[in-house]
C-alpha cells in the first residue's frame, strides 16, 4: 500500500483483497505505537472509496484526499475528544446512526476507532453494530492493547496484527520520502516508523538539538562521578557505528557551544553560533576562564578527529569528563 513502511505482506494480501470488494465487516488493528496502525485504517479506507479501486487508494482522485483530508462524508474516524480519557457512549451512538444509512459518496462507510481500548461502556454499544452490521459498513478498530477489548467484541474482529518493522526497510522507506540521514533516524526509531519519521522531522531535530545541548551544560555542572557515569553510558552501545554517531552528534553541537563561550568569555562575543543559548553561553562564559574553555572546544574538535579513526571510545569520553571545566554556575542553572 501506498507510503506505508514495512508490513509488505500483510498489506499486500489485504489490499488484494479491498480491491476485489472481498472485506470483512470489521478488523482489528493492532500493534504498538508508532507502528504505522492509523496510516493502514486510512489506507484501506482509501481502497474502498478510491475512484480508480488501486489497492492503498491512488492518493490523488477526489475520494482519496478527502479521506486522507478527513472530510469524506462516508469515512468516519471517532476518537477521544480533547482532554477526556474516554471515547463517549454518545459518540458511538451518533456514528451509528449514520453508519446505518447508505453511502452518500462511496462505496462503504468506514468508521475508524481508534484508540478502541478507550471505549469503556461503548464497547456494549458497539457490540450490536458488531453482530449486525448493514452491508456497506466496515469498522476498523485501532488500539495497542487490544486485551482491553471485550470477548465479544475480539472474536467478531479480523485481526490485523502491526510488528516491529525491519531497520532496512525503514530506513528504504526514509530515503524513498528523500529524508537524508535516513540510516541514522531509521536506527533510532526501534523498528518503529513513525518514530522514524517524527525524528527526522523539523521538530524531531530541533528537539534533538535542543536535548543534547542541555546534556553539555548538565555536564559542566557535575562532578566526576556523575560525568564517568555518563561516559559509561554512551560508551556501552554495542554496534560501533551508532556509538560513533551518537558521539560525534554530540561533539558536533558542543563545539559550537563552547567556541561561542570562549569567544564571550574574551568580551568579543558579537554573532554566536548558537544565539537561542545566549544565556547559557553568558553564564558559563562568566563562571570560566576564557584558557579553560578555549582548552575544552580545542578538545572537542580533536577528539571529532580522532572519531573518524575507531579511537577507543570509552577513553575518549573519559578524556573529555575529565578535562571538560566545572562550574558551580550551570549547576545551578
Ligand atoms: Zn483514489
Amino acid at each position: 500500500m501506498r507510503d506505508v513502511i514495512g508490513h509488505r505482506r500483510l498489506l499486500d494480501r489485504l489490499g488484494g483483497h479491498a480491491v476485489r470488494g472481498d472485506v470483512a465487516h470489521a478488523y482489528g488493528i493492532f500493534g504498538p505505537r508508532s507502528i504505522g496502525k492509523r496510516t493502514v485504517a486510512l489506507r484501506l479506507a482509501q481502497t474502498l472509496e478510491c475512484e480508480t479501486s488501486t489497492a492503498g487508494g491512488c492518493g490523488t482522485c477526489l475520494a482519496c484526499r478527502k479521506v486522507e483530508r478527513g472530510v469524506h462524508p462516508d469515512v468516519r474516524l471517532v476518537t477521544r475528544a480533547g482532554d477526556r480519557k474516554l471515547i463517549g457512549i454518545e459518540q458511538i451512538r451518533e456514528m451509528q446512526q449514520d453508519l446505518a444509512l447508505r453511502p452518500l459518496e462511496g462505496r462503504r462507510r468506514v468508521v475508524i476507532v481508534d484508540d478502541a481500548s478507550e471505549l469503556d461502556q461503548g464497547q456494549d454499544a458497539l457490540l450490536k453494530t458488531l453482530e449486525e452490521p448493514p452491508d456497506h459498513a466496515v469498522l476498523l478498530l485501532v488500539t495497542t492493547t487490544p486485551a482491553a477489548l471485550h470477548e465479544t467484541i475480539l472474536s467478531r474482529l479480523q485481526p490485523l496484527t502491526l510488528r516491529l518493522v525491519p531497520v532496512a526497510e525503514i530506513e528504504e522507506g526514509l530515503a524513498a520520502r528523500g529524508i537524508r540521514e535516513a540510516s541514522r533516524f531509521a536506527a533510532a526509531s526501534a523498528g518503529r516508523p513513525g518514530i522514524a519519521i517524527a525524528l527526522a522531522s523539523g521538530d524531531g531535530i530541533r528537539a534533538e538539538r535542543e536535548r543534547v545541548e542541555a546534556e553539555l551544560y548538565r555536564l559542566v555542572g557535575s562532578g566526576l562521578t556523575d560525568r564517568f557515569a555518563w561516559a559509561a553510558d554512551l560508551a556501552d552501545e554495542s554496534d560501533p557505528r551508532r556509538r560513533a554517531d551518537a558521539i560525534d552528534l554530540r561533539l558536533a553541537h558542543w563545539s559550537e557551544l563552547l567556541r561561542d563561550a570562549t569567544v564571550a568569555a574574551r568580551g568579543e562575543l558579537s554573532r554566536p553560533l548558537r544565539p537561542a543559548r545566549l544565556a547559557e553561553t553568558r553564564r558559563l562564559a562568566t563562571s570560566v576562564s576564557a584558557d579553560e574553555l578555549l582548552g575544552a572546544t580545542l578538545l572537542v574538535e580533536r577528539l571529532r578527529r580522532d572519531l573518524g579513526f575507531n579511537a577507543n571510545a570509552r577513553a575518549m569520553l573519559e578524556l573529555f569528563a575529565l578535562r571538560l571545566p566545572y562550574s558551580q554556575t550551570m549547576r545551578a542553572a
